[in-house]
């Protein structure tokens, strides 16, 4: 067997291997043998990626607008040419199907084409005369330095929802990437460099929990994004807040889509499909719980086995592979226990998929997709989010049951309704405490123009992630009010405070 390839930082406009001696393991889930080692950062390497980044940002936020804006286009144009190639980055080391992958690039480059039009979107806004002979405007300015810290299930795309809005809008970006799939950063660090980003604009410095605090507490770092799961994205707000900085922590989720008697029941099946068990259920937007509302839980229980049961799972290359492996061997044990768990209290397992088997790769981390009937509330199973390929099935006996049943949940990420009735859908949407909402849409993640953000336990902070918010979010206010004096002052005038009268 080859030795396993290095993963170093980027730093400065360098690969940097890492002085701390520290690394971790990269798998390929397929063969569950490890083909690769990161680098583990230390706090020195961090600052001398903040370093990096103060020498190059002044330069950075005085250009044009414009200016970083072709700067965008340029790394549109280099995603575009090395799609294919980051797409086979990422099913090597997370393992999910090619066309998955293809798919999470094609919407990381959705997020730099709506960054090439950042002039509009930094206009500030312009009063004439707010007062006698004075003028006012707001104008928005980039923080700084500001940093991403990301998860394994999207480690191209969750990256790019920060990276373009972050350095368009005229900040210097430090990526700490996941330590389980890390290559995709190094790819989008070559790029960035090879559109035009300054040296040490853009830097990534590889680790774990270690870099991560050392990202809370440096001083000179003015915001934090994070993604990934709520304990720690709760850690992030706190620690990040208690440090002075602007954080916003996108966290873990259990999605529901609500499956009413009415719906078009093909359409129903197909849905929940895709978003139970595409990308083996590791996305934050996936659906593991499917709401069956009145006397459609038998029918729908009955079309979904047979499309599980007929899912075909494999490497994630392999042509006619439905879904990959999952992370790790860790993640395949934690949910096949809480399977256990929800059989041993009531939970039907209409498909168990504890038991596949794939034929060559039998020390992979792989798990077959799961139907779980008759899941109650209290089960762990139905509560705790397991980022795996397992569905739920909660019989409700109507629409106001299943908002109930949503609004008892701590995670409020994504929802779908599945219906024929207008009304009983305009009703649900105005109604739902949660942050992203399909109607007969499964995964209505927002695209790049608009913005992506959950409710409740799937977000800490105040800005949702690119998009609009995006540019909220590394952007700072400044209101600007002038005058120029073309008489003699107002006598008498200058105790009062200031009005427009
Ligand atoms: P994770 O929380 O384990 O890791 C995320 C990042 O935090 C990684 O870079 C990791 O190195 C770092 N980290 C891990 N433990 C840490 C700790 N104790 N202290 C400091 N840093 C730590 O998440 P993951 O397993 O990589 O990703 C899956 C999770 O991400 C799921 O919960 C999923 O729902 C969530 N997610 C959310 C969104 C969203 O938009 N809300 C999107 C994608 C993924």
């Amino acid at each position: 067997m080859s030795s396993p390839y290095r993963i170093h930082h980027v730093i400065g406009g360098q690969v940097v291997p890492s002085t701390s001696g520290r690394t971790a393991p990269v798998y390929n889930p397929a063969t569950g043998q490890v083909q690769g080692l990161v680098d583990l950062g230390s706090a020195a390497e961090l600052d001398a990626a903040v370093q990096a980044a103060r020498r190059a940002w002044p330069a950075w936020a005085d250009q044009p607008p414009l200016a970083r804006a072709r700067v965008m286009q340029r790394l549109l144009a280099r995603l575009r040419e090395g799609a294919d190639e980051l797409a086979r980055v990422i099913v090597r080391e997370h393992g999910k199907t090619l066309p998955d992958a293809q798919g999470e690039v094609a919407r990381a480059i959705e997020v730099v084409e709506f960054a090439c039009g950042i002039p509009q979107l930094l206009k500030g806004e312009y009063t004439e005369q707010v007062a006698r002979g004075i003028d006012a405007w707001s104008v928005r300015q980039p923080l700084g330095v500001v940093a991403g810290i990301t998860p394994f299930n999207f480690p191209a795309m969750v990256p790019m929802w920060m990276i373009p809005m972050a350095l368009a809008c005229g900040n210097a970006f430090i990526l700490k990437p996941s330590e389980r799939d890390p290559s995709a950063s190094l790819l989008l660090a070559r790029w960035l460099h090879e559109a035009g980003v300054p040296d040490g604009l853009f830097s990534v410095v590889q680790g774990d929990r270690e870099v991560v605090d050392a990202i809370l507490a440096h001083p000179q770092i003015a915001a934090v994004s994070f993604v990934g799961s709520t304990p720690v994205a709760e850690h992030i707000y706190a620690e990040g807040a208690r440090h002075g900085k602007r954080v916003q922590a996108l966290g873990g989720a259990k999605n529901h889509l609500v499956v009413m008697p009415d719906a078009d029941l093909d359409q129903a099946v197909e849905a929940l499909m895709g978003a139970a068990y595409g990308s083996a259920g590791e996305r934050c937007m996936a659906i593991s719980v499917a709401v069956a509302v009145g006397d459609v839980a038998d029918a729908l229980v009955a079309r979904l086995a047979e499309r599980v049961r007929a899912m075909r799972v494999g490497e994630g290359h392999q042509p006619d592979a439905d879904m990959g492996p999952l992370i790790t061997a860790a993640a395949c044990e934690r949910i096949a226990a809480s399977i256990a768990q929800g059989v041993g209290g009531g939970a039907v397992p209409v498909v168990d998929g504890r038991v596949l088997r794939v034929a060559g790769y039998e020390q992979g981390f792989f798990l077959g997709g799961t139907l779980l009937d008759h899941v109650t509330p209290e089960m762990g199973v139905y509560r705790d989010e397991l980022f795996g390929p397992v569905l739920c099935v909660v019989r409700v006996p109507d629409v106001a049951a299943a908002v109930r049943l949503i609004h008892a949940h701590p995670y409020g990420n994504g929802v779908a309704l599945f219906t024929r009735d207008g009304g009983t859908a305009r009703a649900f949407v105005r109604e739902i405490d949660v942050g992203m909402v399909g109607v007969n849409v499964p995964l209505p993640v927002p695209m790049a123009f608009h913005s992506f953000g959950g409710w409740k336990r799937s977000l800490f902070g105040d800005h949702h992630a690119y998009g609009p918010e995006g540019v909220r979010f590394y952007t700072r206010a400044k209101a600007v009010m002038q005058r120029w004096p073309d008489g003699p002052a107002t006598p008498g005038g200058s105790f009062a405070f200031p009005s427009s009268a």
